[in-house]
């Protein structure tokens, strides 16, 4: 359903792989003073001074983390940094550096490489990181691509998984849900493209949730918020698989329980409408649905008064003792487990 921008061919034999490896690294600028040595020796040299350093990686594989159908290359390139980056970013570090690996098989052309790498050239410098090294080679199928994403950080502003309290505030930044259903707008877009090739999708009112899926961002922002409002999470995590899960996960490592309160759940309007439409209940989307790259934490009750009324933040429950368990606390002030809503069968 995406026109090929790309009518040029280029193969990526004529290269060969240093060729390649020149070709798309040429242009990249060194910007941290903690990368001494980026591309071009056998490893990347870099000096955080006193900080500590913070490092994630994560892999995309082509027909299991995303299809070519409906996300464009330079799309998927720009993904692949900002989900990094969020991983680092939950760790409350700032992020500074990454490695970029992919393995290509000859299906695609030079033009395609170059459309990735573009996606990827502008994370970096949206982000202001640096790209100081990586790995090229072929696959026999498809396009494999990983990401290594390296951060910096005071040893005492890291915060992990384990740190909530049972009287701390369970707060997340953004809004819940619209990614996965981005990804239902566009799979069913695809469906109704592969019956009919002439049917071109409308959609247009499905444009902020076809944009949390396509291009999500890295809440880099978060770390110089909470700075400025003088608050330190106790725990914090990233929500990459959806809420319930990462709820579950900071739970079980802080050995605390939680309630959560379906009121309070930060939704976007088209959200609703689009839900309704599908005739979905928003706050299964919200609770299961993953890949919104929003932050997830818990702070000190007395903390409450200095995020209030935040357009970034929104106070979605409280930790309790861990004999309590994990509740969502509905509408109708029923509590339901949260494991029991069948998050882990949920398939996406
Ligand atoms: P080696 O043989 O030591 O693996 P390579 O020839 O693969 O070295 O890589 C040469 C340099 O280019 C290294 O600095 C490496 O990190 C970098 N590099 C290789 N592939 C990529 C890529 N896809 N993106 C960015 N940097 C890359
Ligand atoms: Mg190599």
């Amino acid at each position: 359903m995406l026109e090929d921008k790309n009518p040029q061919k280029t193969s990526i034999d004529q290269l060969g792989e240093f060729g390649l490896i020149d070709h798309l690294t040429k242009n990249f600028q060194i910007k941290h003073a903690s990368t001494i040595k980026g591309i071009g020796d056998d490893a990347a040299v870099l000096n955080f001074g006193t900080n500590k350093m913070v490092v994630s990686t994560d892999f995309l594989i082509e027909g299991v983390h995303f299809d070519l159908a409906y996300m464009p290359l330079k799309h998927l390139g720009y993904k692949a940094v900002t989900v990094n980056l969020s991983d680092i970013c939950a760790m409350n570090a700032k992020p500074t550096q990454i490695t970029v690996s992919i393995a290509v098989s000859n299906r695609f052309p030079l033009e395609a490489i170059e459309e990735l790498y573009e996606g990827i050239a502008l994370a970096a410098e949206i982000y202001k990181i640096d790209i100081i090294g990586g790995d090229t080679t072929s696959s026999q199928k498809g396009l494999l691509l990983s990401i290594t994403a390296i951060g910096e950080a005071k040893e005492e502003e890291i915060v992990y998984r384990n740190g909530a309290k049972a009287t701390d505030l369970l707060v997340v930044s953004g809004d819940i849900g619209s990614a996965y259903m981005g990804l239902q707008v566009l799979e069913r877009e695809k469906q109704v493209f592969q019956v009919n090739p002439n049917n071109q999708p409308d959609l247009e009112n499905y444009t902020y949730l076809i944009e949390r899926q396509l291009k999500p961002e890295a809440r880099t922002d978060i770390k110089e918020l909470l700075e400025k409002l003088e608050v330190k999470p106790t725990a914090m995590i990233d929500i990459s698989d959806g809420l319930s899960s990462e709820i579950i996960h900071l739970c079980k490592q802080s050995e605390v329980g939680c309630n959560l309160y379906e009121e309070k759940l930060p939704l976007d309007p088209q959200l609703i409408t689009v839900c309704e439409e599908f005739k979905i209940d928003s706050t299964t989307i919200a609770i299961n649905g993953g890949e919104d790259y929003e932050l997830l934490f818990t702070i000190p009750i007395d903390d409450f008064s200095k995020i209030k009324g935040n357009p970034n933040l929104t106070v979605i429950g409280h930790m309790v003792n861990k004999k309590e368990g994990i509740h969502l606390i509905t509408r109708a002030n029923e509590a339901i487990e949260l494991k029991s809503l069948g998050w882990n069968s949920f398939t996406k």
